[in-house]
């Protein structure tokens, strides 16, 4: 499946590659002005890969005028729909011919196991870019009905210049999910990476130049949120900031762009999903390997993890046995071996992070079922934790690592407070045997993605986003997140007999 190789061939790659290291701005590799850089590092073995360009806002500045220049004077956007469709789906051919590559490099800088990396992190970012090619040239603009006496057109134009902020644990999925749509529309984007995770992105923008997105239109700036995240969203001729991370970063967004020029900001934040298991549902076992999927693939350092597994009472300890049991396929170690599905946390800040939280479950009397260890190298063991109520930290604060919280109910209603009472609401999946119960709890619980008998984010053609705090302003993927990289347009031609008329005397 998606042409896995061996750990040996792997780690072959990674040890004859070289890195990016400087951002990439006007079609070219440049340092930080500044002559600053920064570390990046292997979190599994603590080794550093290479020194990137360090940028500030002399940097955005310098990105931005470029975006602007290429937008204004239509490089991009002003080329045929059918010519921008051929660009992008040359460089989704061109990410494929490298995709070993890519894996390699979004491994070694993230932790994160290549068994996940090369079967869905890269074909997925190969299929949003396809997607989101296609359908350039096959979007309508509209007619209103305004009578005889005018024709009016509404149309969408791209919104401009948009900088696009991006989190560390999904580099290239979250990247293809904003450029897609952006360049799609015609957009000039200024990307972003996470400092964690810089490298892909600039290998990614490297291959775009190559495949024909013009000098300008695609530029990353390296560095950190502070020195090149603020800069960007506090740009006044940035038209749009898409961004996705955490809650109380989201909210600077909305700040910086009430205190500078009102652009456009989407938000995607964090999430403490819940999986709702009523006592009706008919197959335990695919529950229970849904439910262990949800809550540890990519390390549970996933916004829309399972975090919260919500059990009627009837089916919880039969469930849980088999949770355990599929917990037991899902071996950690070395993220370059194909045959570990658990890699290493992003970082020693985050592992800290999410060691802090297993303290909680001796500091509130919880009772740990499963895991709880750590290993050298920022390895946290997938870990379940029975007897949780709703005021604990666990239930309620989003942790970003391997850990499922366990709450048990006895009612529908009570099960649908306890799935709504976070102040999040990115996704949520039910499971039950019954119909009338699946749409009840799919209506009523306020999340932007509800899956039924299912852990997952739908695919490029529905939108993903959140409810409550775990979103703001929009979508990621299909026709939706495309749209909003577009203005809409209002053009009135006055075609009454008045006007006729004038223009012939
Ligand atoms: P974060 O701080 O929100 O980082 C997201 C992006 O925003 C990064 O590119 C970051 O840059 C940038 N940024 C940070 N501070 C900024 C500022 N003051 N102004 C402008 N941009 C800024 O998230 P994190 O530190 O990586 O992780 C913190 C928590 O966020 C995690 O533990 C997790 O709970 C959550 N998270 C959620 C998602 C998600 O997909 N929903 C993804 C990642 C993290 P630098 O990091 O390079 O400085
Ligand atoms: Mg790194």
């Amino acid at each position: 499946m998606h042409d896995l190789l061996t750990a040996a061939e792997y780690t072959a790659i990674a040890k004859s590659m070289s890195y990016p290291s400087s951002a990439f701005i006007d079609g070219a590799f440049r340092p930080a002005q500044s002559g600053k850089t920064f570390k990046t590092t292997n979190p599994a073995t603590g080794e550093v890969l290479t020194e990137i360009a360090a940028c500030d806002s002399a940097d955005v500045d310098f990105a931005v005028a470029k975006a602007k220049g290429a937008f204004e004077d239509g490089r991009w956007h002003l080329r045929s729909p059918g010519e921008r469709k051929e660009v992008l789906l040359k460089f989704a051919r061109l990410l494929e011919r490298n995709r070993h590559e890519l894996a390699v490099l979004e491994s070694l800088d993230s932790g994160k196991p290549i068994r996940e990396v090369q079967t869905i992190d890269v074909p997925d970012t190969i299929h949003t870019i396809r997607w989101h090619a296609e359908l350039i040239d096959k979007i309508y603009d509209n007619t209103a009905p305004v009578g005889s006496n005018a024709l009016t057109l509404v149309v969408r134009e791209p919104i401009g210049v948009v900088g696009l902020v991006l989190p560390w644990n999904f580099p290239l999925l979250m990247l293809a999910w904003k450029i897609g749509p952006a360049l799609a529309a015609g957009c000039s984007v200024v990307v972003k990476p996470a400092q964690e995770t810089t490298l892909t992105a600039l290998k990614v923008a490297e291959l775009a130049h190559e495949a024909g997105v013009p000098a300008g239109v695609f530029n990353v700036v390296t560095g950190s949120g502070k020195d090149v995240g603020e800069p960007l969203g506090m740009h006044m001729d940035v038209s749009m900031v898409s961004f996705t991370g955490s809650t109380a970063t989201g909210r600077r967004f909305l700040r910086y762009a009430a205190d500078s020029n009102l652009k456009r900001v989407v938000l995607e934040c964090g999430g403490k999903n819940p999986a709702v298991v009523m006592n009706d549902v008919e197959d335990l076992d695919l529950v229970a390997e849904q439910v262990v999927n949800g809550a540890f693939w990519n390390m549970g350092e996933n916004c829309s993890a399972t975090s919260r597994l919500i059990v009627h009472a009837e089916v919880k300890d039969e469930l849980l046995k088999r949770i355990g049991a599929y917990m037991r396929e899902w071996r950690m170690g070395d993220p370059l071996n194909p045959k570990n599905r658990i890699g290493s946390l992003v970082s020693k800040a985050h592992f800290e992070k999410v060691k802090s939280y297993l303290e909680t479950v001796e500091a509130e009397k919880l009772s740990l079922l499963f895991g709880g260890d750590t290993r050298e190298g920022n390895f946290v063991e997938p870990t379940v934790v029975d007897g949780v109520g709703r005021d604990s930290r666990l239930f309620q604060e989003e942790i970003f690592g391997p850990v499922l919280s366990v709450t048990t109910f006895n009612s529908l209603s009570e099960a649908i407070t306890l799935a709504n009472d976070t102040v999040y609401g990115l996704t949520a999946s039910v499971y039950t045997g019954s119909l009338r119960n699946a749409i009840k709890l799919s209506r009523e619980i306020r999340a932007g993605v509800v899956t039924v008998n299912c852990f997952g984010e739908g695919d490029a053609t529905t939108p993903f986003g959140g409810y409550k705090e775990s979103g703001f302003g929009g979508r990621d993927k299909s026709i939706w997140a495309h749209d909003q990289y577009t203005e809409l347009k209002t053009i009135w031609i006055d075609v009454s007999d008045r006007s006729v008329d004038e223009t012939v005397r």
